[in-house]
């Protein structure tokens, strides 16, 4: 195949591409191609090939401005023997030459969302261009994550180092019984390319840990906790807090749940209404029992805080809990208006000012993983 590829030839060739925009992080932000990942500063060959792993693709597409640089370092890729290609024209010709961000599959695909005014197309295209990152894919994972996949999210994150048991079983929708032994966010991944094969999906196989979770959440527009360790949500929390980073918590434990939205360091955050991991010992799903369809309930409903989040659309839960008791079908908005003062992470005065000097406050105890 040619080297160089034509905005207009993207859409049937990109799937096994992995999209390198190298035009630097400030017209990155202004605007790039669905699915783009920004290179700043040189690429080794190396390096390149960590990438494409990465990503799992084989195929790499360079684009800049207006198609000279991407061009050299197609050039230099091939030369290493690295399938490369650079975008004819760069992203000024896409801009002209790409009428559509989305397909006519896409918006046959998604026809009935963007039928809502509160969406519509160019929600659409937003949702296409956003990253979302679901930690856990457990029970609210497995909800989250179907949920953004099939609404076309276009980048989405999943971590999660567990391995599927069986009885994860009864709640975790994403999984086959015959998977049993096999790390969720492989499983996960491959399950959701069938659903909406217009998805990137980017496995992270590894639990989240102090010395991990910035770097696992840096490139993400919105997280969601679908994790079951209180000291993983406080470490969720602090993170996202630290990096400004919007994410959504969620709780379930037997027939209840809640949820709490953050986006922004004028709303109370999760450690602000809880402080600390308590002294006395919390139970998880895995001691204290969970149904199901709660966790489908929380799970669908960070989904949609996500997809709100994105589009610009309705009211977010920022600043308030929401929560959910199956056995009563009684569901309550607690608002949380007001700040803690004395928050570790985002109080007047912090004491969490990096996760990893704080890493004995998120030390696991008990087992288990949701
Ligand atoms: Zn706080």
């Amino acid at each position: 195949m040619d080297i160089e590829v034509r905005a207009s030839e993207l859409d049937d060739k990109k799937a096994d591409m992995l999209i390198l925009d190298v035009r630097g992080e400030i017209a990155y932000r202004h605007g790039h191609l669905p699915g783009a990942v920004l290179q700043s500063g040189e690429i080794s060959v190396v390096e390149m090939n960590d990438l494409l792993q990465e990503y799992g693709k084989r195929k790499v597409l360079f684009y800049c401005n207006v198609g000279e640089k991407s061009m050299e370092l197609a050039g230099e890729m091939r030369n290493a023997g690295i399938e490369a290609y650079s975008l004819k024209g760069g992203f000024r010709a896409w801009l002209l030459e790409a009428p559509e961000l989305l397909s006519a599959e896409e918006a046959e695909r998604y026809s009935r969302q963007i039928l809502l005014p509160e969406i519509g197309k160019s929600g659409q295209e937003k949702l296409k261009n956003a990253k979302v990152l679901v930690i856990g894919a457990g029970a609210l994972g497995s909800a989250a994550l179907t949920y953004l996949a099939l609404a076309g999210v276009g980048t989405i994150g999943i971590a999660d180092g567990d391995r599927l048991e069986l009885s994860n079983m009864h709640r975790q929708i994403l999984y086959k019984t015959d998977s049993i032994g096999r790390n969720k966010a492989l499983l996960a991944k491959k399950r959701l390319e069938v659903m909406n094969p217009d998805v990137r999906i980017i496995m992270h196989d590894y639990f989240v840990t102090p010395d991990n979770i910035m770097e696992c959440i840096q490139d993400y527009d919105f997280i969601v906790d679908g994790t079951d360790r209180i000291e993983t949500k406080f470490l969720i929390n602090d993170a996202c807090v630290l990096l400004r980073k919007a994410f959504c918590h969620a709780g379930i434990l037997r027939f209840e749940g809640q949820v709490m939205t953050w986006t922004r360091p004028e709303h109370a955050c999760y450690r602000c209404v809880f402080e600390d991991v308590p002294e006395e010992y919390i139970p998880n799903c895995s001691e204290a029992g969970i149904v199901g369809a709660v966790a489908g309930v929380i799970g669908s409903v960070q989904a949609l805080e996500a997809i709100k989040y994105i589009t610009g659309t309705g009211e977010l839960l920022v600043g308030k809990i929401f929560t959910f008791d199956a056995l009563t079908m009684k569901s309550r908005i607690v608002p949380v208006s007001e700040k803690n003062k004395a928050c570790k992470v985002c109080g007047t005065q912090p004491s969490i000012v990096d996760v990893r000097q704080a890493e004995e406050l998120y030390r696991l105890r008990g087992c288990g993983n949701e």
